[in-house]
């Protein structure tokens, strides 16, 4: 079932979770033990995220370094797969265009249809740490929304290779990235929304949001969008702050605000089961107000971490 039908049964499920693949040298363990503890609040769907390669520096001799690659966090496709064989549950692959030529994207949207997968989440991805910027791969896509259009292409049937005959079209439901408090390259929020409602033309079907910890900035989003004809489900992503170092962390990686409510309550905790405690109770509060207000289902960064989410999910739904 693709994402889009999900939203639109009556009674569906309210939450979806975004889950990361182990780091290299770990099994699938972590992830299985993530999904017992969530399954039982009946998860929508599960997002499992996509890392491209970094460069390490070894030393091989004296004064002499090493360039290698590598990626931390493979196994995007494999974990989709074994989630939807062992729950039953609809995965949601992101495919990222930095590290990928557009035979390779092609190639790795062939793998998703044949386990079938019918739902992608669209993303340029990051700069990796080298970079200062992001660099697309010299055969690669720019920009999200070049990879929305191959996607859509492939759901016509229309492959690289213009000599192949008789093709068979996937059906992929695409979902992008949205950014209430705006992406960090954009030049500003107009210019931004520009962008998003092109890659809603060119073909995506929901959007799921950055994190935001103050639920304005969603409701003020959604307005804007509206007003300017995006009329996809946008679906709300949230995390609960758990520990003290993530008040600098979380701006500084997705470059959000703490609201300042948040931020005091989590300095006046004295422990660190306190500090989890105020995150979960703000991001509970975030929870509660957004399904209130007609978010068509929660988007949780779990990041790893069931518990939070698992805490937060049995005091919203019951468990
Ligand atoms: P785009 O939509 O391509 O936008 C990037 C920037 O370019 C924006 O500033 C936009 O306004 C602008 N822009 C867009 N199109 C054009 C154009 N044609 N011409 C000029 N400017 C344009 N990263 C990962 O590496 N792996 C993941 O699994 C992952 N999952 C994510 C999940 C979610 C829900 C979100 C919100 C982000 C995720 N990211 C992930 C991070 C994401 O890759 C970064 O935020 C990235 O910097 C932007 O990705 P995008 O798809 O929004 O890019």
């Amino acid at each position: 079932m693709t994402i889009t039908e999900i939203l639109s049964q009556p009674g569906h499920s309210r939450f979806s979770i975004e889950l990361l693949p182990p780091l290299k040298g770990q099994n699938i363990d972590s992830i299985y033990q993530t999904m017992d503890a969530l399954s039982p609040f009946n998860p929508a769907f599960v997002d499992v995220t996509y890392h491209r390669e970094e460069y390490v520096y070894r030393e091989v001799g004296p004064g002499l370094l090493q360039k290698r690659t590598v990626r931390k966090r493979p196994g995007t496709v494999g974990i989709c797969a074994a989630l939807m064989n062992r729950y039953e549950i609809e995965t949601v692959p992101h495919i990222i265009c930095g590290g990928f030529s557009v035979e390779e994207t092609e190639n790795a949207l062939i793998d998703l249809d044949f386990v079938g997968v019918r739902n992608v989440l669209a993303l340029r991805g990051d700069a990796i740490r080298s970079e200062g910027r992001f660099k697309a791969e010299p055969e690669g896509h720019a920009y999200a929304i070049d990879l929305v259009d191959q996607i859509v292409s492939l759901n016509k049937g229309v492959y690289l290779d213009p000599d192949l005959r008789n093709t068979t079209a996937t059906e992929f439901c695409i979902g992008v990235a949205g950014y209430p408090e705006k992406h960090f390259e954009a030049p500003n929020p107009d210019n931004d929304l520009r962008w998003l409602k092109k890659k809603v033309e060119h073909g995506a079907e929901y959007i799921i949001t950055q994190m935001f910890f103050d639920n304005t900035r969603y409701f003020e989003f959604v307005d804007r969008c509206r007003a300017e004809g995006i009329n996809i489900p946008i679906i709300p992503g949230i995390k609960p702050l758990t520990t003290s170092s993530q008040l600098q962390i979380l701006p500084q990686v997705f470059h959000v605000d703490l609201p300042e409510a948040l931020v005091e309550s989590v300095e006046a905790a004295k422990t660190r089961e306190q500090v989890k405690k105020a995150g979960m109770d703000w991001c509970t509060e975030q929870a509660a107000e957004l399904l209130e207000k007609g978010a068509p289902t929660l988007h949780f960064y779990t990041m790893g971490k069931a518990h939070p989410t698992a805490e937060i999910a049995r005091r919203v739904f019951g468990s």
